[in-house]
């Protein structure tokens, strides 16, 4: 089952099963709750947002 399936978080790099998937990367749920939680004034968010940024750039390449 492809749930089941366990790929690399592109935040956190770990091995996960259960998150989401943008375009053909995936950001594990500890990670999303991480970013939806995460305050623009803090100081993670412009990495989780170049993280972010990275995906979408590569959609064009
Ligand atoms: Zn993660």
């Amino acid at each position: 089952l492809e749930e089941n399936i366990e790929m690399p978080c592109i935040i956190c790099g770990q091995l996960k099963s259960n998150g989401i998937r943008i375009l053909s990367e995936f950001i594990c749920e500890v990670c999303e709750a991480e970013m939806v939680q995460t305050d623009v004034q803090d100081e993670r968010y412009p990495y989780f947002i170049h993280q972010m940024k990275q995906i979408l750039y590569r959609k064009d390449a």
